[in-house]
Parts: structure tokens; C-alpha cells; sequence
């Protein structure tokens, strides 16, 4: 039976402190969007009633059985208006509810990781897309556990178009950027926001792999001094298993295959760079947690770093509401 372990109103004294019998049932009552009845209670510090639908994330959802199969369709390759259709709801309300999956992953994730160490390797590498139109590139770093795949945080920053252009394509971007302005570059801005998720998570040195470009480096030292060893590699050699950088390659390759905004050659764009972001949080919470390094292990990168003690489930892993930082039920209590 679903014991509440503390008063869900943040303002009560018995949300950070409760008391081990600090509320009284108080009857049930039947929700529409589930079958059982929900249990009711009374905490006896501010007086005020709540249910345990107050502990779950989909506490205000109209339809919360969407929510995992949502999440499914979100990293199997498929468009939000196809994850619509599938689902027989509206566009607005996938929009809704991508906005809702991203903020809960990314503080799943804060939750998981407060508290904790990780000692690396890492690897850290930039993958390249768009947003709009091929005008807008935006670049994609990526920062994982070498050994066991985990995505320990991810970014996107825009990029001015370079490279090779034919002069039809020159007059292009000189008209766009008459329309839109300069476009910025800001590949430092975000790799060093996915670099900074390792200030508190390695107390001691550590080792950080990834390719030539000066940046990294530079960014690193600066960030963390001598606790850095910078490690690198060539970029253009074979990217197969015997390429030291293939757990971030092939990270990076996956992120494409499971993102249909990522793929090479498709109709998916993403319109804006927010909604990349938010998609790459949906997509770790999914690697990390749910899925296994290898179809065949089923250890979770998650599970291998000890953060966790198993896969979890899609219902599991959206079951429990994450915006009370370390004091979010976890959900195998
Ligand atoms: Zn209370």
C-alpha cells in the first residue's frame, strides 16, 4: 500500500523534516483517467489534503497513459506530427506534453547525478545539424562515460554557415543573413556548458578524450586547471571499433539513428534550437536509463555507474515527479 513520505506542499515544515506519522488517511476518491480509486491523506502540520497522485510527474496530465508510449515514438525515429497521428491527439497536445517529457528528464537526471561522483574517462565530441534551414547549422556537443556510454549531458549552440559554398549558395546566405543578421558562433558557449556538468561530479583528476580541435583543450584548462588530462586523438582516422574515440562516435551515430530531427537525409527538421535541446534530454534519459549498452547485456549505462540499481521501465522511469530536486520520491521506494 502507497505510504506518502513526506507532505507534498514545499512551504510545510513537513516536506523537508516529516515526522514518521505526519499525516492521517482520509478516504479515497475515483480519478477519470484511471481505474482504481486514489487514496487521500490529511498531513497534520499545514492541514492540507493531497493523494498520491500529488507524488506522481503526471499529476495534472488529462491522459497520462500517453506518457510512455510518447516516449517511445520521441526515440524511434518518429516526427512530432507522426507521434500525433499515432496517438490519436492533437499537435498542440504532443507539443504540450515534448515540452513536459524534456523538463522531467533533465531534472531526472540532475536528481540522479546530485550527490554523486564519476570518475571518467570521458569523451566529449560535436555533432552538426540545423535548424530551419541549412543557413542556420547548429552544433551538437556531446560529454559520455567512456566505458559505459553514459550521456552525462549534451548542448546546442548555433554556427554560421561555412565551408565550401557554390556562389549561388554565397548569395543565399548573404540574403539571409541581409533578413536575419550575422548568424553567431557559439560552439565555445556550449561546450562549455556540457564540460561544466563535471565540476561536480569529479572531485579528483580526471582524463578527457576526444579530437584535435584547440578548444577543447583550452576550455578544459580553464574550467578545471591541472585536475584535466586532456587526451587526443585523430579525428579522420577510420571510425570503426579500433578507433579509440568509438564510444563517442558511435554515441553520436546512435543520437542520429533515434532522433528523427538527426537523420542524414529526411522530411524532420528541427525548427528550433530549444526543441533540439529538449529532444537530446528526452533521448538520454532513455539511454541511460532504460536502455540497455547492448541489446544483448541489458545493463543500463546508468546502472553500470552504480547510480541505479536496475533498468528501469518507461512507466517507471516518468511514474515520479522530479521538481523537488533530491527529495523527489525515488521510484523503486
Ligand atoms: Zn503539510
Amino acid at each position: 500500500m502507497f505510504q506518502p513520505n513526506r507532505c507534498p506542499y514545499t512551504p510545510c515544515a513537513f516536506h523537508l523534516e516529516p515526522p514518521s506519522r505526519f499525516f492521517v488517511r482520509k478516504g479515497s476518491y475515483q480519478p477519470l483517467c484511471r481505474n482504481r480509486p486514489v487514496p487521500r491523506f490529511r498531513c497534520r502540520g499545514c492541514r492540507r489534503t493531497f493523494s498520491r497522485q500529488s507524488f506522481r510527474a503526471d499529476y495534472r496530465h488529462k491522459k497520462p497513459h500517453l506518457n510512455a508510449r510518447f516516449l517511445d515514438l520521441m526515440v524511434r525515429c518518429v516526427g512530432q506530427r507522426q507521434a500525433a497521428q499515432s496517438l490519436g491527439v492533437a499537435r498542440r497536445t504532443v507539443e504540450h506534453r515534448f515540452a513536459w517529457l524534456a523538463r522531467h528528464a533533465a531534472a531526472f537526471q540532475r536528481n540522479r547525478l546530485a550527490g554523486q561522483t564519476v570518475s571518467g574517462p570521458f569523451q566529449l565530441d560535436e555533432l552538426e545539424t540545423f535548424e530551419a534551414n541549412r543557413y542556420q547549422p547548429v552544433t551538437v556537443p556531446v560529454l559520455i562515460e567512456r566505458n559505459t556510454f553514459f550521456i552525462v549531458g549534451t548542448a546546442a549552440g548555433p554556427l554560421r554557415r561555412k565551408g565550401r559554398l557554390t556562389p549561388l549558395q554565397r548569395r543565399r546566405r548573404a540574403d539571409h543573413e541581409a533578413c536575419h543578421g550575422r548568424r553567431p558562433s557559439q560552439s565555445a558557449i556550449a561546450v562549455r556548458r556540457v564540460l561544466s556538468v563535471l565540476r561536480l561530479l569529479t572531485p579528483a583528476p580526471f582524463v578527457l578524450e576526444s579530437d584535435r580541435k584547440p578548444l577543447y583543450g583550452m576550455l578544459g584548462r580553464r574550467l578545471f586547471g591541472n585536475r584535466l588530462a586532456w587526451r587526443t586523438h585523430s579525428a579522420s582516422a577510420r571510425r570503426d571499433r579500433a578507433n579509440p574515440l568509438f564510444p563517442i562516435n558511435h554515441t553520436n551515430a546512435r543520437l542520429r539513428h533515434f532522433l528523427s530531427r538527426l537523420r542524414r537525409r529526411t522530411w524532420c527538421v528541427s525548427k528550433t534550437l530549444r526543441h533540439l535541446q529538449a529532444h537530446l534530454q528526452i533521448a538520454s534519459l532513455w539511454v541511460n536509463y532504460c536502455r540497455g549498452i547492448t541489446r544483448r547485456t541489458r545493463t543500463t549505462p546508468a546502472q553500470a555507474l552504480r547510480l541505479v540499481p536496475r533498468p528501469y521501465r518507461l512507466e517507471e522511469v516518468l511514474a515520479w515527479r522530479q521538481d523537488w530536486g533530491v527529495l523527489s520520491p525515488a521510484f523503486d521506494a
